[in-house]
């Protein structure tokens, strides 16, 4: 029903190791897991996720409302989740959370990048403040996320697990998307390079690219992310699935959970497994 394409190695050592020791049905636990973006749609369902699995979660993002109410419905599952309010484009505020993360809970065990915003329009119309804005946070929020957490990982020598959320955007053009197209295919080689450069530390990074999720990101740009330009029956083929059984951010929390489980490099995930895997394979200049 959605995409479980995985491609990658063997099980990250340090969280085999933690995982090894948990116990069933908490595969997660004794894991601390930070989660940017996770005060609403795909980042709260991957820390719901992982709560559920037995994980300590950061529950992290610029809205701290939302980013509360994700804790407290980790809370009332039985879940523990502690809420911190960073903006992901602020450098300086971005080192201060990292710290206060080690300092507070610990390093990490795995880092989701996911906190992102959608820009649709024209390149014509997409004036500098536009275009400064969503790549100070789709790349440089994720490069920071993955920078200072990565070393902090390293330093610690247990090994760990970075995900970085793209986008099936990053391999289809689209008119309409040019700014979020290009943030999510430059986060997708910053993953799959900090990837080949992290495997001596057995620190596993994954980039996760869904499709049109049903999230308010998505009523917002009005899915124009599916493709147009590469194939109309792929995007009619998509926009009608998600019609007719909706896609929630849900799924893409567990293709996440299953990517860190299996140490997978890229996961397409979307609502016909098929189309996800097949736009994932086509080379923009195709
Ligand atoms: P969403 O709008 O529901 O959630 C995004 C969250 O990120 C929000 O809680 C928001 O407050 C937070 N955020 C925004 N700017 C931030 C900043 N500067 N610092 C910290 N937090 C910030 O969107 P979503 O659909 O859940 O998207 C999550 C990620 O998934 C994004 O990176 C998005 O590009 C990606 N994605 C979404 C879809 C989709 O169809 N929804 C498809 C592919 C990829």
């Amino acid at each position: 029903e959605f995409v479980e394409h995985v491609e990658g190695g063997p099980e990250t050592p340090g969280l085999a190791h933690a995982r090894a020791a948990a116990e069933p049905g908490k595969e997660f636990g004794g894991d601390l897991v930070v989660v940017t973006g996770a005060g609403s749609g795909i980042g709260r369902a991957t820390a719901r996720a992982f709560a559920a699995a037995g994980a300590r979660v950061v529950v992290a993002d610029i809205d701290e409302g939302g980013a509360k109410r994700t804790v407290d419905e980790i809370g009332a599952a039985g879940g523990e989740a502690h809420v911190y309010r960073v903006d992901v484009a602020d450098a300086e505020a971005m080192e201060r959370f990292a710290r206060y993360v080690k300092d507070t809970w610990g390093v990490p065990d795995i880092v989701v990048n996911n906190a992102g915003i959608a820009l649709a329009g024209s390149l014509l119309e997409t004036p500098e403040e536009d275009w400064e804005r969503i790549r100070s946070i789709n790349v440089d929020g994720m490069y920071r996320g993955s920078r200072l957490f990565g070393r902090q990982m390293v330093e610690r020598g247990e090994g760990g697990h970075i995900v970085i959320v793209s986008s099936l955007a990053a391999f289809t053009p689209s008119p309409e998307l040019p700014a979020y197209g290009a943030t999510k295919a430059a986060v997708l080689q910053l993953a799959e390079c900090f990837r080949l450069d992290m495997e001596r530390y057995g620190i596993g990074v994954t980039a996760v690219c869904p499709g049109a999720v049903d999230t308010p990101i998505t009523r917002q740009t009005r899915f124009v992310g599916m493709a147009p330009a590469v194939d109309a029956e792929l995007r009619e083929k998509m926009g009608r699935a998600i019609e007719r059984r909706g896609f929630p951010p849900e799924k893409v929390a567990r293709a996440i959970l299953r990517a860190v489980r299996q140490d997978a490099a890229v996961v397409p995930v979307a609502v016909e497994a098929h189309v996800a895997r097949t736009i994932a394979r086509v080379s923009p200049a195709a």
